[in-house]
């Protein structure tokens, strides 16, 4: 399926300094920083540098230098968060997942027991 990436997102705005964020991690090839509405004691998104929309986007047309880079930031999180007992990794993804903003963002949720995955 074709791609279409909106640079209007949000997230996009965050990534060019327009919006402030609560930063928690940066690399070359991700940021992460804290939820502006958390549904946890953690909840931090992660979001890769480069223009892509959603999980299976960045999977098929990232290079692997970006994907590499995205999950080294996911691993820095989880430490910088301390979720030694736990967390959940969730990426919404367009309308059947509910995404709001089309910009690839990994939620990780913690601090304390999550539940079950869906009501
Ligand atoms: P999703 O439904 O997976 O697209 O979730 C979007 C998430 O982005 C929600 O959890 C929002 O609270 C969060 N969000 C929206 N705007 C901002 C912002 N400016 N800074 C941080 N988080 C945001």
């Amino acid at each position: 399926m074709p791609f279409n990436y909106d640079p209007t997102n949000i997230f996009a705005r965050i990534l060019r300094g327009e919006i402030p964020n609560k930063t928690v991690y940066e690399n070359d090839h991700a940021l992460a920083f804290h939820d502006i509405a958390p549904q946890a004691p953690v909840h931090i998104l992660v979001i890769p540098k480069g223009p892509y929309m959603s999980l299976d986007h960045f999977a098929i047309e990232a290079s692997p230098e970006e994907q590499v880079g995205f999950m080294q930031a996911v691993a820095e999180v989880c430490k910088i968060a301390g979720v030694e007992d736990g967390f959940r990794a969730i990426a919404n993804t367009r309308a059947h997942g509910v995404q709001e903003v089309p910009h690839l963002h990994l939620h990780i949720l913690g601090g304390r027991v999550l539940g079950r995955m869906l009501p």
